[in-house]
């Protein structure tokens, strides 16, 4: 039989595997794997840093609904991955990241980039070992994606020294694995599901959370068919967003502060109550909040606020169940209740004041008037990315998500940077559609490099850069004879001209028909380009009853 090389037998152990893309930074002595990788008809895309190449692979492997790859070098290249392994954690999504590491046969002789990769990644994986046998690989691969995608999903780390990739080993010693099988959707007690339906009825004022384990679920058609059968208002998390359309009767996501204050009985679909629920607590929430949570992961039942009814179940499956029991038993909310008539005469009021600020002849710009343009410009299938404190604060409110899946922002760990590999990962999974990765400017310094990526794979991402001078605002010049303030940046830099070296049409925009210009511009290419938007650098807010994040 033929001779395999370790990288060989890696790239096709994770064709089994379904992994169909991978991003990385090639050096030695991971070369070989990329090059093996698209031999196996896997999309090898080469990014400029280490944690945008990871970003990626989890940003794919959400949209996807399986499991995506990233490719780093030994030493620095794997500790470059670790903050994107941490995202990934944080926000339950899987994704393999492969590393290469020091030569087993040159250990304690003090190797090239040596470094405790296994150890290091650890803390934050759900399953971090080193293969040390060419013949073994399929079963690291195997195991790792097996961990990955089963139960509450997250990342995984396999560790692969120069000395095994560059093995080569006759192909009928290899220990092959089969493809692993898809998780099995897991259902919940009859009995459970009436618990949950009593509750809701019980409720005078219900609400249902949609968070981003519903959409990681693939649970959208299930969580629509339920809000259209109970007529129950609800508001999705950040990332929750689109599941159910923006804009559905039942949104009532800009009376947000109201719902949760006043609800009594709320349905948590895929939703953690951490900070971006305000830990279920009061004074966010009543201190009486009784709570149905579907969840996948049992130890997460009961997290800050004792739970009513667990449903440990998957979010497709067990939000089916409920159909099914509301066909043979219907029952609805009352729709003219005195709660949903008060959330819906807050959101109407909300919406209206939005609409002022959208028409603002003010210069520089505020954040609401340019966030409208791009959002009656998108494609309603665009893949819209977002990150930056204000921007994306904003854009929460003003962007409409059409689709599940196609939000992607800086999620559970709030990590900045996130943006340029999550929009590489958007392009690369969703062939066709238009990517919009819009960034606060303190955000894309994180990653500026990754436009030559778009450029070089022709990627159609329009990246918007929303410029105020600083981590949530700056100065319009910097006083020299003071130490310059931690938070501001060198004002109105043109992010445009990064776009334009490295080869993507750049637009600079002052005023809202500028940028109504360059958005068009912009979509009517079929690659990336770049448009710089200037906003005031002390643009405001809209006040909210209570600070973004909540600290007691
Ligand atoms: P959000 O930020 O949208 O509130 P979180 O990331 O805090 O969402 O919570 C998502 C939750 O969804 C996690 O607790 C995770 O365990 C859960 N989850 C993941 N997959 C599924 C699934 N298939 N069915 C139900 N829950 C899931």
């Amino acid at each position: 039989m033929a001779e395999l090389s370790g990288a060989e037998i890696i790239a096709k152990s994770l064709k089994t595997q379904d992994v169909n893309e991978m991003f990385g930074v090639v050096g030695v002595p991971v070369g070989p794997i990329a090059a093996a990788a698209q031999k196996e008809d896997i999309r090898y895309v080469g990014v400029r840093h280490e944690q945008a190449a990871a970003y990626a692979a989890q940003a794919v492997s959400y949209i996807k609904g399986r499991i995506a790859a990233a490719l780093v070098v030994s030493g620095p290249g794997m500790t470059n991955a670790i903050t994107a392994l941490g995202n990934a954690e944080a926000n339950c999504w899987p994704m393999i990241l492969l590393g290469g590491a020091s030569n087993l046969a040159l250990a304690n002789r003090g190797d090239f980039q040596v470094a405790p990769q296994v150890e290091a990644a650890r803390p934050f994986v759900k399953y971090s070992a080193q293969c040390n046998d060419p013949r073994t690989i399929p079963v690291f691969i195997a195991t790792a994606v097996r961990e990955a995608i089963s139960g509450r999903p997250g990342p995984v780390y396999v560790d692969l020294p120069g000395d095994v990739i560059d093995a080569k080993v006759d192909e009928s010693e290899v220990q092959w694995e089969p493809r692993v099988a898809d998780p099995r959707r897991a259902k919940v007690a009859q009995e459970d599901i009436t618990q949950a339906l009593d509750a809701l009825k019980s409720a005078s004022n219900p609400l249902v959370i949609v968070g981003k384990g519903a959409a990681w679920a693939q649970a959208e058609d299930e969580v629509r068919e339920f809000l259209d059968k109970t007529q129950i208002p609800f508001i999705p998390t950040p990332m929750g967003k689109g599941v159910v359309p923006d804009g559905h009767p039942l949104d009532m996501s800009a009376a947000r502060t109201s719902a949760l204050r006043n609800c009594d009985v709320v349905f948590l679909i895929g939703a953690r109550f951490n900070w971006i629920l305000h830990f279920g607590k009061a004074p966010r929430w009543r201190e009486d909040l009784r709570v149905i949570q579907l969840e996948i992961e049992p130890e997460e039942i009961g997290t800050n606020v004792p739970t009513e009814v667990p449903l440990v179940g998957d979010a497709k499956a067990v939000m089916g169940q409920l159909n099914t029991a509301l066909e043979a038993e219907p029952w609805e909310f009352e729709d003219n209740s005195e709660w949903t008539q008060s959330l819906r005469a807050e959101t109407e009021e909300k919406r209206e004041r939005n609409q002022e600020s959208y028409q603002s002849e003010e210069l520089p710009m505020g954040y609401y008037r340019p966030l409208k343009i791009l959002d009656d410009a998108m494609p309603d299938d665009a893949i819209f990315v977002c990150e930056g404190e204000n921007t994306m604060g904003v854009a929460r409110t003003v962007i409409n998500s059409h689709h599940a899946r196609a939000r992607l922002d800086a999620g559970t760990w709030g990590t900045m940077g996130v943006g340029p590999g999550f929009a590489l990962g958007a392009a690369v999974a969703n062939p066709g559609k238009r990517v919009l990765a819009l960034e606060g400017d303190a955000a894309f310094g994180f990653g500026p490099a990754e436009v030559e990526t778009s450029v070089r794979h022709r990627l159609p991402i329009t990246w918007v850069i929303f410029n105020n001078n600083g981590i949530g605002g700056g100065l319009d010049e910097i006083d020299y004879s003071k130490p310059i303030p931690p938070s501001i940046l060198t004002p109105d830099v043109h992010y445009e001209k990064i776009g334009e070296a490295f080869g993507a049409p750049g637009y600079y925009c002052e005023t809202p028909e500028q940028l109504e210009e360059a958005i068009q511009a912009s979509l009517a290419i079929e690659g990336p380009s770049v448009i710089n938007v200037k906003l005031a650098s002390r643009a405001p807010r809209h006040m909210a009853k209570f600070a973004w994040l909540t600290r007691s």
